[in-house]
């Protein structure tokens, strides 16, 4: 079957995000991690996501990864694209959204596309070109104060025009309001002023299914996981897309582990739920530094005397006060690189012992995991919280996954995720 909808996303735990909007929209899906070396069978699958690092990495890097994964899904002859970034529009003046979109849009010979970040399940609307978190301008909001793409500027038309050549229109909330033939009308204006983009006002999913069906025949998307809520209709409506489930099923097996490397707020209450309840086994940064093969060693040796059904815990999931210690001491890169590359080859070890299904909390933790397991793709099942679904791991390695970013799911997840794998 033909790949109906290609998309390029700029990080992994937000490329799992759109994943589980297109499955629960029923487009079968399947993300992959960079492009694939080995040979790939898409299968079944509607929609195919590449998920990349290209955040925060040099506006050159960028662009040109972002081009690859474009030229490869071409390949495949995929009918639409996507650019999917984060709902808080995370980039600096001078990249990397604009400058990636931009030469998507080159390479696909298009003179118009659209940016729309609204996410308003998570309080990110968009009204009169300015995005809210919330109750804030993005400006006022904790964005603002980002390490990496700190975000000064909520009016997305003029910081968009920033980071483009081209010049940027917006399409108002009243065409919004008014339906996606007022949507499409007002596209064809734009582009006809010579626009490269609009940004698309939203302030609910009524809007971004809206948005979805008046951007049926854009060549490409940009956005967050919020507007492609609409585009699996699109493809129903053609007879390209039969399915209405797009979860994919598998019989999991082999034995249950947690790996929690995130040291946010709510991975601390979900670890803190199951500390007395299963066995765990606490990875501290510290030791790992005077001797990082010895403590993996001594992991893996406990590992083995677990013999019971329960599932076990494998964290270093510490309070702020901890980590600013840690951090002190080895400093925030070495502290960081120190756990993650522990958690991928323990993770390498206790599948090597028959971990079948592996919950992994933490976006940078998930990414070495990933790694260090040679995982290239998965197929995206079950949704266990809001945006992590269960995934099933494509390749040589075969395992139940799902790959948690710090802050999400309830305070429960660790357990849920299991009883919803079954
Ligand atoms: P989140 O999704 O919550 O941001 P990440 O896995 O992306 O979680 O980031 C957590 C970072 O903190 C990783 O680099 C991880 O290696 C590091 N880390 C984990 N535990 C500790 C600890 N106890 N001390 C210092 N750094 C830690």
């Amino acid at each position: 079957m033909a790949i109906l909808l290609g998309a390029i996303a700029d990080d992994f735990t937000g490329a799992t995000d759109l994943a589980n909007t297109l499955v629960k929209e029923g487009m079968p899906t399947i993300q992959t991690f960079g492009i694939p070396t080995k040979d790939f069978d898409p299968g079944k699958a509607a929609a195919i996501i590449v998920a990349l690092k290209s955040r925060s990495t040099p506006v050159g890097d960028a662009v040109q990864e972002s081009l690859e994964a474009l030229e490869w899904l071409m390949s495949l002859g995929t009918k639409q694209f996507f650019f999917k970034y984060c709902s808080t529009f995370d980039s600096t003046a001078e990249g990397n959204i604009g400058p990636v979109a931009e030469a998507l849009l080159g390479r696909l010979g298009e003179p118009f596309s659209i940016a729309c970040p609204a996410f308003p399940t998570n309080g990110r609307t968009i009204y009169k070109g300015h995005l809210f978190v919330g109750d804030l301008l993005l400006s006022d909001s904790s964005m603002k104060d980002h390490p990496l793409t700190p975000m000064n500027d909520a009016n997305l038309v003029r910081f968009l025009g920033r980071q483009t050549t081209g010049s940027v229109g917006l399409v108002p909330f009243e065409d919004v309001e008014a339906g996606s033939e007022a949507i499409r009308q007002t596209y064809e204006r734009l582009s006809a002023l010579g626009n490269m983009f609009a940004v698309v006002d939203a302030l609910n999913d009524q809007n971004l299914y809206a948005i979805g069906e008046a951007s049926k025949d854009l060549k490409l998307i940009t956005g967050g996981s919020g507007v492609a809520l609409g585009i699996p209709e699109n493809f129903r409506k053609s007879g390209e897309l039969q399915s209405a489930d797009g979860c994919y099923q598998w019989q999991p097996d082999g034995r249950a582990a947690v790996l929690s490397g995130s040291c946010s707020a709510m991975t601390r209450a979900q670890v803190a739920a199951v500390k007395d309840r299963w066995p765990c086994f606490n990875l501290e940064a510290i030791a790992l530094d005077k001797d990082k093969n010895g403590v993996v060693e001594k992991v893996l040796a406990w590992v083995d005397k677990q013999d019971g059904d329960v599932p076990y815990l494998i964290y270093s999931s510490a309070d702020p006060g901890d980590v600013a210690k840690v951090q002190e001491q080895l400093g925030r890169t070495r502290a960081g690189l120190l756990v993650e590359e522990a958690m991928g080859v323990i993770a390498a070890g206790i599948v090597k012992r028959g971990i079948g299904r592996l919950v992994v909390a933490g976006g940078e933790t998930s990414g070495a995991v990933v790694k260090s397991l040679g995982v290239e793709a998965i197929q995206i099942g079950k949704e266990i919280d809001p945006g992590v679904p269960w995934c099933k791991t494509i390749g040589d390695v075969s395992l139940s996954l799902a790959l948690k970013s710090g802050n999400f799911g309830n305070e429960d997840f660790f357990t849920k995720a299991f009883e919803v794998l079954g």
